[in-house]
This record gives C-alpha cells, structure tokens and sequence, in this order.
C-alpha cells in the first residue's frame, strides 16, 4: 500500500499541481524537497513508498539522485517525472532503476496508474 509520497522537484508549481492531480481517495502523507540532494536526504529519513523524481534539478539532479536513492534502496519506487522523453532519457533512467517514466506536466490519469502500479511493485505482484 502506497502511504508517503516523496515529491522532488526544483519547481513549486511543478510539485503543487502533482500533488493537486493525485487522486483523494487515499490518506496519502506527502513530502517534498527541491533539489536532487534534498531529496536524498528526505528519502534516507522518510523512507517513502513512492518517489515522484524531476530530473533538472540544482545542487542534484534526478539522474544522480536516482542513482543514490537506488543504492539506499534497490527496491524503491521511483517515478521519473519528465518533459524530457526522449528514448536515450527513457532508458538510461529505466537502466539506473526507476520504476516507470511518465511525462510533465502528468495527468491525472498518469499518475493514478503510477501509482496503482508501484502498489503492485510494493506488494511484489510486478516486478520492475
Ligand atoms: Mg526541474
């Protein structure tokens, strides 16, 4: 089951409207940082279910943040969020780890079915 939610990205308004599109009908707990760096360090105390990730970020970049919360956790769920969907970008982060890769700004559609799917990915019914 999908309780915190860890959203990383530069952009307030960015993460506000993910926030907004995600679906009311679970007592979701949310977290946010804004830089790749922050992220890494709310996920390492937060220990979310799932990770919403931007990938053009200061201080940190999703790609590297990708790859640091993979190594504190290589079964994290981690859902790039990018308007940057071009195949090289699609698979070095799917390689890197994350879960799935869905393009911004998401619908909300898209991140219902993120979301239903790192359920399953949690509850080990879906592999990667
Ligand atoms: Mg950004």
């Amino acid at each position: 089951m999908i309780k915190k939610i860890l959203i990383v990205d530069d952009s307030i308004v960015a993460r506000m409207g993910l926030k907004k599109a995600i679906p009311k009908d679970m007592p979701y707990e949310f977290y946010e940082a804004s830089d790749g760096a922050s992220g890494v360090e709310q996920f390492k105390t937060v220990a979310p279910d799932v990770v919403f990730l931007d990938l053009t970020m200061p201080v940190m970049t999703g790609f590297q943040a990708l790859d640091e919360i993979m190594k504190i956790d290589k079964n994290a769920a981690v859902i790039v969020v990018t308007a940057d969907i071009q195949k090289k970008t699609m698979d070095r982060v799917l390689e890197a780890g994350a879960l799935l890769v869905i393009s911004k700004p998401p619908s909300q559609e898209e991140i219902r079915s993120s979301l239903e799917k790192a359920g399953k990915f949690k509850e080990g019914v879906m592999k990667r």
